[in-house]
């Protein structure tokens, strides 16, 4: 794998690549990877012939109150990470060769970033679309992959792709997800230990709340009845409830799932 900080490296790299003939896929990250992160490599490396992967934590898409400084960063690890997953050109660079000076021309995302992270986080859409927008013309990719845990970030770049005229796909790979539910993201390393099961049982007994049945409890325990600070496969979600008149109860292992259980259908 090839790891390269300059632009101008870049650029060279991707054009000597497309002069041979050769599909270019890109995948823009934060890093601090994890399994979404790699999942869009796969992706990339089936729609083209060679992968980039940019690691750049964009401080234009930061709000001055946000998580700039204390954003995770390990870099040795992302590329391993990298590398193993058949990344074929890491591209690191830092905030100075991206923004020599500060940029005043940016991209306006339009009204689509009004609503929802783009109310929440004041001017992120217009960092992030800028940054790509970069990151593109410096990699001039084929396809381009995101994810779709960040929807409208999403949705945004496929505008920004389709009304600049950037002449590339952008494809759009489902959310990877933990097996409590939880979507993989760099920000779950924040987290305290009981900050996630604790939320996963309240919102258990909001499904459980259907007319005619009233929970009596969820609970997420280990092998040794222990309520657990974090889940895992080995994780026991046990319930109790009333329907109606009659009380039953009924249990799940995470890791093995419900449809691994047998079915009555399947023995008769
Ligand atoms: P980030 O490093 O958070 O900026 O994310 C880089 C890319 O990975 C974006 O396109 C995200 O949408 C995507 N991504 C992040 N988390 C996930 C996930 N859990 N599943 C799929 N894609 C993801």
């Amino acid at each position: 794998m090839q790891e390269l900080t300059s632009p101008k490296e870049m650029r060279e790299w991707s054009r000597a690549e497309r002069a041979r003939g050769r599909r270019i896929g890109f995948v823009p990250t934060m890093g601090f990877l994890h399994e979404g992160h790699l999942r869009l490599v796969d992706r990339a490396k089936q729609r083209a012939d060679r992968v980039a992967m940019s690691i750049f934590v964009n401080p234009l898409q930061f709000g001055p109150t946000e998580d700039l400084a204390q954003y995770p960063r390990d870099l040795a690890r992302d590329r391993t990470l990298a590398a193993e997953r058949g990344v074929d050109c890491l591209f690191v660079p830092d905030t100075a060769a991206m923004y020599p000076t500060e940029p005043l021309v940016r991209v306006s995302p339009g009204p689509m970033a009004d609503a929802l992270e783009g109310a929440a986080r004041p001017g992120h859409f217009a960092g992030v679309l800028t940054v790509v927008a970069k990151l593109f013309h410096i990699i001039e990719p084929d396809v381009a992959v995101f994810g779709r845990k960040d929807f409208q970030q999403a949705m945004l770049v496929r505008r920004l792709a389709a009304d600049l005229d950037f002449g590339l796909e952008v494809d759009v790979a489902p959310t990877v997800r933990e097996l409590d539910g939880l979507a993989l993201s760099s920000r779950n390393t924040y987290l305290q230990g009981d900050e996630r099961p604790g939320p996963l049982a309240r919102r258990g007994l909001e499904v459980l709340r259907a007319p005619g049945v009233a929970p009596e409890y969820l609970a997420l325990v280990d092998e040794q009845m222990r309520p657990v600070a974090r889940v895992d496969a080995r994780t026991a979600v046990l319930v109790a409830a009333k329907v109606g008149k009659t009380r039953l109860i009924d249990n799940v292992v995470l890791g093995e799932g419900v449809a691994s259980d047998i079915s009555v259908r399947a023995l008769a």
